[in-house]
């Protein structure tokens, strides 16, 4: 079992997937809204510039983790058992070292 993308809190969690999802989505991305469940399964958003949520652009599950009933039936209702909503915004300018 490998512990290369361990992370040891949720933000750390949140700003490793950010960064995954940003290197899948190559267009801008402003910012992603994530909804972590009790199973803590993950749906993400994209997030426009004037705050507004996006369609969404998937879900990650960590592969330890087992599917819960709402998951596996993909049921709609899946935001009763939110349990953490977490916005990160992507800076537009990135400063390169020299
Ligand atoms: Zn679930």
């Amino acid at each position: 079992m490998g512990s290369d993308n361990m992370v040891s809190t949720q933000s750390d969690k949140h700003l490793w997937l950010a960064e995954k999802i940003l290197n899948e989505h190559p267009q801008c991305i402003r910012g992603l809204k994530f909804f972590t469940l009790e199973c803590c399964r993950i749906y993400y958003y994209r997030v426009f510039r004037n705050g507004l949520i996006g369609p969404r652009l998937g879900i990650y599950r960590d592969r330890k983790d087992s599917l819960c009933e709402i998951c596996m039936r993909l049921r709609e209702d899946w935001e009763g058992s939110v349990v953490d909503e977490c916005v990160v915004y992507i800076s537009a300018f990135q400063i390169e070292e020299v």
